[in-house]
């Protein structure tokens, strides 16, 4: 009796098939896969015969209605089994089953291939005792990390504030491309408030701003807020009451609060608050906050990854400041990170944010983790120049990294989905235009982003040469450098009720 290689056909008849197989020969159950494995397309299963169900690659994902919230769905690729048995799962159930799913970073393998048809099946793996004693050891070993990130965030957290004040190179003058953002996303916020907000009869209605900066461009983010939710309160009916407005601005505490304090708008009608420290660990009481926003903010990771310091590590950086186009241990390094500071500002939310109150986050992100950012390519370049030319060394620059990371939609998904706290109600990418504006204001805006931090490591001598520089750079290649840039993406999350 033979048993054919396994080829993506018909998965049931080649395993009855492989069941006779296996039968016939009283071969033990040790010995199965073995056996039955010659090819690599075999749908692996446990000892006891049944199908092992693996996820490979999400090959598509949408958003479904269940009981009045958004949850998302994942088209899944199986291991062993053809594109065409893909299944649609709750993200929710993916991550719960398979922890493992988004260490191994299958999720970033996107494919576009055209799908003849979604057949769905049930998947058959039944975890073993000893599979979910390791799940939850796991479980327990990841609170116990996310804790002490959370403590480690709100501690020690590196800060790289904006320029201060409103000289010629602050970044309330030097802010157009996240001023631009802010508009392009109003109308998204508008109906983000409209149809996501339950708005219910609050004496007070609280607001956060993260990573606000020194405006004015938190001023129009709340003022766009406030508008949408007034005239939400105001389109009930005349007895529906207007609450009153509290504000929470919140920035590093090295941020320039003075000078935004001094620029409030003076008409405003809302209380201002500033809650100083990293929006990575708790900045509020439990169950406080109505609604928090973020723009242009979350890109910035709670600190340089360890490992991409260490010279002794596999992922020191050596003459690059950042992970830009690569797959390497450099971009691991800064992925996890992410990951990391990410559930940690989930957490903390989760527990600031009121019953079914809303998050909404810009968020600068690429279509996959690794493609290049040219703008860090050519200032690490413009580093390495000076180097050559003996005005900083070499040493400076291996040891100077930019702590930027631009996450994927996939990525994010992932992230919140197993979170578990918020449902992800809208997730859109923004076309990349909105962010060109030329290479003047590509470096003023990178300078009065990163002046404070350059000027720590290497000198504020180098400031000027350094970006006249990198505008030259910028403008020799401006057609590739618009062409890689990072594009916005705009998300809605709702807390959860459970
Ligand atoms: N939202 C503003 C400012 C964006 S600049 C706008 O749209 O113009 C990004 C801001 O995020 C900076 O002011 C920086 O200090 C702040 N930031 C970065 N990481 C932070 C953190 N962990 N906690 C609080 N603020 C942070």
């Amino acid at each position: 009796m033979e048993l054919p290689r396994f080829n993506g056909d018909d998965p049931y008849g080649w395993l009855a098939m492989a069941e006779r197989y296996l039968d016939y020969y009283e071969l033990p159950p040790n010995q199965w896969v073995l056996v039955a494995s010659p090819g690599p397309a075999l749908p692996p299963f446990d000892p006891k015969g049944f199908l092992h169900w693996q996820p490979e690659q999400i090959l598509d994902r949408g958003m479904f209605k269940k009981k009045n919230t958004a949850v998302t769905k994942w088209l899944i690729k199986w291991v062993g089994l053809p594109t065409e048995d893909a299944t649609w799962e709750e993200a929710n159930d993916i991550i719960a089953h398979y922890p493992e799913f988004q260490r191994i970073g299958v999720f970033l393998q996107i494919s576009h291939k055209p799908l003849k048809s979604r057949r769905r099946l049930a998947p058959t793996h039944h975890p073993q005792p000893s599979d979910k004693q390791t799940e939850r050891e796991r479980e327990r070993e990841r609170e116990r990390e996310i804790a002490a990130a959370m403590e480690h965030s709100s501690n020690v957290s590196e800060e790289y504030p904006m320029k201060g004040g409103d000289g010629p190179n602050s970044y309330a003058k030097n802010s157009i491309e996240q001023k631009v953002v802010v508009d392009a996303t109003k109308e998204l916020l508008r109906k983000a408030i409209k149809e996501k907000l339950d708005l219910e009869p609050f004496n007070t209605f609280h607001i956060a701003d993260l990573g606000c900066s020194v405006g004015p461009n938190t001023f129009f983010s709340v003022e766009n807020i406030l508008e949408a939710v007034i005239f939400e309160y105001q389109s009930r009916g005349p007895s529906s009451e207007i609450p009153e407005f509290q504000v929470f601005f919140n920035d590093h505490a090295l941020n320039d609060f003075n000078t935004l304090f001094k620029s409030l708008p003076q008409n405003r009608n809302y209380y201002a608050v500033g809650v100083p420290g990293s929006f990575y660990g708790r900045l509020f009481p439990k169950a406080s906050v109505n609604f928090f926003h973020s723009s242009f903010a979350l890109h910035w990771l709670s600190r340089v990854p360890k490992d991409v310091m260490d010279k002794n590590s596999r992922a020191w950086n050596k003459g690059r400041i950042h992970y830009s186009n690569n797959q390497d241990e450099v971009f691991k390094a800064y992925q996890a990170q992410y990951a990391e500071d990410m559930e940690c500002f989930l957490r903390a939310r989760a527990l600031e944010t009121l019953h079914r109150g809303l998050i909404v986050l810009n968020l600068l992100g690429l279509p996959r983790p690794f493609v290049e950012i040219v703008g860090f390519d050519i200032l690490g370049s413009c580093f390495l120049e000076m180097a050559g030319k003996g005005i900083i060394t070499e040493e400076t620059v291996d040891s100077f990294n930019i702590a930027c990371y631009f996450v994927s939609p996939q990525e994010l998904e992932v992230i919140v989905e197993r979170n578990g706290c918020f449902s992800i109600e809208r997730l859109e990418t923004l076309p990349q235009h909105v962010l060109k504006h030329g290479a003047k204001v590509a470096a003023s805006t990178l300078r009065a982003a990163t002046e404070g931090l350059i000027k720590q490591h290497f000198g504020e001598e180098i400031l000027d040469d350094l970006f006249s520089l990198y505008q030259q750079k910028v403008e020799e290649q401006i057609s590739i450098y618009e062409s890689k840039m990072p594009f916005v993406l705009f998300v809605v999350l709702k807390r959860k009720t459970n």
